[in-house]
């Protein structure tokens, strides 16, 4: 861009809560074909909250509950949540505060944790006083050998609701399910629908499983065919390099710090304003108001100060 574009394109963004890296960002923005959307934090607001917490497996009510001792309901059902809050106490993600969160506010006190491990894209593992703990995707359950088929039908109930729904172990054995969840933004759905409109296709990307992403695309109008689930971090980069190999030209929105190298691999990496510090780095535009509304300004604008500038 010449610097004119550049001068007008950053006095326009700086009004309209939409920040350009440089003046050869509209020049990228005006020739893009996709966008892409990461999921949690970007068509939603990030923010979950504990939904649901169901007993399965060994530990329960109606199998007697003889490895814990428990046998009230409720008090099986706090021993769960508190070892699942117990685990995730180390984690900083949105899944593990709002089951930290979720504790709190059933009054179930949060336990000591001995060992911490942090799975990216799976979950978490835990060495805690209420036992060696394990909450996360089934696959993590998996591959400590646990069987995760008697949570199967309440995972998948739950994850239709368009929710994240995990099943927990303590020492080895299958004993609950919580699932959490979050709203999605309330210009997703304009932006998508006004995006696909002027020709642009739209993608979602997620490391959540394809059930809840499928509920959720539903919800804000993007195509099934669209959707690429359980996507684990380092490979959602792979996938918008996929899509700039078939000829896309390609903007990538996200907030995370699973994000940041599929920011950087776009065309253009557009971050939400409240997103993570190293997302907001690695992106061409940050979003200041954290409205996905804001990406079709981004297009707009950039329009707009090109063809003036010609
Ligand atoms: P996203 O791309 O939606 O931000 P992540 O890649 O962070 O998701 O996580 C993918 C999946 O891994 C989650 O949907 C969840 O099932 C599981 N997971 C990740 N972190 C945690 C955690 N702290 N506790 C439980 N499950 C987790
Ligand atoms: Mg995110």
């Amino acid at each position: 861009a010449t610097p004119a574009a550049t001068m007008v394109g950053s006095t326009l963004s700086a009004t309209n809560g939409v920040l350009f890296k440089g003046g050869d960002v509209l020049e990228q923005v005006r020739g893009i074909d996709t966008v892409v959307f990461d999921k949690t934090g970007t068509l939603t607001h990030g923010e979950m909250t504990l939904t649901d917490l169901e007993l399965v497996g060994e530990r329960t009510a109606t199998d007697g509950g003889t490895v814990t001792g428990l046998e009230r309901r409720e008090d099986l059902e706090s021993f769960v949540l508190g070892a699942a809050a117990t685990a995730e106490s180390g984690s900083e993600h949105p899944i593990a505060r709002a089951i930290v969160d979720g504790a709190t506010d059933r009054d179930v006190e949060i336990g000591e944790v001995s060992e911490f491990e942090n799975v990216p894209g799976h979950g978490v593992r835990a060495e805690t006083d209420r036992g060696s703990v394990l909450i996360g995707r089934r696959k993590l359950l998996e591959d400590a050998g646990i069987d995760t088929e008697p949570a199967e039908e309440t995972l998948i109930r739950l994850e239709r609701e368009g929710k994240t729904a995990m099943p927990v172990a303590v020492d080895g054995r299958l004993v609950g399910v919580l699932a959490v969840a979050d709203e999605v933004r309330e210009s997703a759905t304009e932006t998508v629908a006004a995006l696909r409109e002027r020709g642009t296709e739209v993608v979602m990307l997620t490391g959540d499983n394809e059930r809840t992403a499928a509920a959720v695309a539903r919800a804000v109008g993007i195509d099934p065919d669209n959707v690429r689930a359980e996507v684990l971090p380092e490979d959602k980069a792979d996938h918008v390099e996929a899509l700039q190999n078939d000829g896309s030209r390609v903007m990538m929105v996200g907030d995370g710090v699973n994000d940041a190298p599929a920011l950087t691999t776009a065309q253009v990496g557009v971050a939400i304003g409240s997103g993570t510090d190293v997302a907001i780095e690695s992106a061409d535009v940050t979003l200041m108001r954290d409205d996905p509304a804001d990406v079709l300004k981004a297009v707009r604008i950039s329009e707009a100060t090109i063809s003036k500038v010609r």
